[in-house]
């Protein structure tokens, strides 16, 4: 006779990605395809954009609130993203996998950090550009930023690409059909990146050369210096 067994709970997911890697368009087409796939719901102090909606897209609260909810015990993890704080609630988790969802959490890598002791069995994803070029083509496709904002994205992603160790699946975003059948292969039928630990974090270390010793990165680091 078999030993009945606990049903299986729905996977957790974490997704980290450098500012202007795509992560946002991956994510949000895997949860229009499979909507047994959603977004856990953090709470932030920064400003709605248009088109956001409480409780959908994030808990929009001021840092007031946010102090007294991590004094209270009610942040599983949280981080400060470009002067604002971010940060998933707990049970959030627990409240999308009792309604039978996958939960994907789409946290930067400082709250990874912290949460990844206490989520053993999440799945880690990394989503990396092709190249430090393309990551800066992209930062500057946003017309709306200063360069010294940009500037600051892309040295952020440096630090950020460094922690890559603390992921197990990596996805290069060359090219958006092939990353997201990647992504939807790894959440959806449960199979391992193409791209393997080793390889991935090679591919980390390749980026951050690429951020040390390209002639273009010095040269706009010194404009910018100057201005
Ligand atoms: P955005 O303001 O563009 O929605 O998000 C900016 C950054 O904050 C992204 O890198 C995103 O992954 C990160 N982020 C969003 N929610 C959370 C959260 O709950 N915790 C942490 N640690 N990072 C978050």
């Amino acid at each position: 006779m078999t030993t009945p067994q606990a049903p299986k709970s729905p996977a957790v997911i974490i997704v980290s990605a450098p500012s202007g890697t795509g992560k946002t368009t991956l994510n949000r087409r895997l949860t229009t395809m499979h909507p047994e796939v959603q977004v856990s719901v953090s709470y932030t102090t920064r400003k709605k954009r248009q088109g956001e909606e409480e409780g959908v897209h994030y808990h929009f609260v001021t840092n007031k609130h946010f102090h007294e909810l991590i004094k209270q015990g009610q942040m599983l993890e949280y981080a400060e993203v470009f002067g604002t704080l971010y940060g998933t609630p707990v049970g959030e988790i627990q409240r999308l996998q009792a309604a039978g969802k996958i939960a994907l959490l789409e946290i930067d890598v400082q709250g990874w950090r912290q949460a990844r002791e206490k989520l053993p069995g999440a799945k880690a994803i990394f989503i990396l550009p092709p190249t430090v070029e393309a990551l800066w083509q992209r930062l500057e496709g946003r017309a709306t930023e200063a360069k010294d904002v940009r500037w600051r994205r892309l040295m952020t992603a440096r630090n950020e690409i460094s922690s890559g160790n603390l992921y197990d699946h990596f996805i290069v975003n060359h090219n958006l059909e092939t990353a997201y059948a990647e992504l939807e292969a790894i959440v959806i039928k449960g199979e391992r990146s193409k791209i393997g630990h080793q390889e991935g974090l090679r591919l980390c270390q390749q980026l951050l050369t690429e951020f040390d010793d390209s002639p273009w990165l010095h040269k706009l680091s010194r404009e910018l210096a100057d201005n």
